[in-house]
């Protein structure tokens, strides 16, 4: 495979074409992977709200090889060639999620923006949109973490035309921080914010889905 060059951050990126043969190979790693998912069955209830239908449903799959960066460097200290004023060599770190070169982050179960509703909710992260749309029947994305949204100035086009979008902020600064400026984004964002140390998780779990349906105003005699 031809390594081309990625050096470009300029915004926008051009759109992203996955090749047919990276399709077919991700579909078989999904279909590879969720065979085992019965195994994180306990984990899937009790850290995630979720039942081990609803991982399939969605496709989840159990990794149980740990993968790693198979860069020839020290993960947390990558020389970067420069130095600082002291003369002492500038080095980085890379996170721990590491993309394909030159991929960008993406919204996630984008499926929801199918659903006839005009309403719709977005979670910071993945499983917190998994959980919401399972446990409220509203359709959920997320983003993958507070930088992602400011980084990817074309997402707020994807929630046009929604009268409601329920921003579920985490309760942390973080969290808060990113709610604010992603309502700035969209003139149709309502800000649902979660108490103190939960997101809409831990949220659901604790106080249930109508608790958490409440929240987005709507009813309940439960
Ligand atoms: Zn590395």
């Amino acid at each position: 495979m031809a390594d081309d060059d990625r050096k470009t951050t300029e915004k926008p990126r051009p759109l992203q074409v996955v090749s047919p043969a990276r399709m077919e190979a991700m579909g078989e790693a999904v279909e590879h992977y969720g065979r085992f998912i019965d195994r994180a069955e306990e984990y899937l209830a009790t850290k995630r709200a979720l039942t081990v239908a609803d991982a399939r449903e969605y496709r989840l799959g159990v990794v149980e090889l740990k993968y790693r960066c198979t860069e020839d460097h020290d993960c947390g200290n990558i020389p970067t060639g420069q130095v600082d004023e002291d003369g002492e060599p500038i080095t980085r770190s890379h996170g721990k999620y590491l993309y394909d070169k030159g991929a960008a982050p993406n919204l996630y179960n984008v499926n929801a923006f199918l659903v006839e509703s005009d309403t719709i909710v977005l979670t910071e992260g993945e499983f917190d949109a998994l959980a919401v749309e399972v446990h409220t029947g509203l359709p959920a994305v997320g983003y993958p973490g507070t930088s992602t949204w400011r980084s990817s100035p074309w997402w707020k086009r994807c929630f046009d035309g929604y009268a409601t979008v329920f921003v579920a902020a985490d309760g942390d600064k973080p969290g808060a921080d990113a709610a604010k400026y992603i309502s700035r984004d969209l003139p149709n964002a309502v800000v649902v914010s979660m108490p103190e140390g939960h997101d809409a998780t831990s949220y659901i779990i604790e106080h249930g889905p109508e608790a958490m349906l409440a929240k987005f105003g709507f009813n309940y005699d439960a």
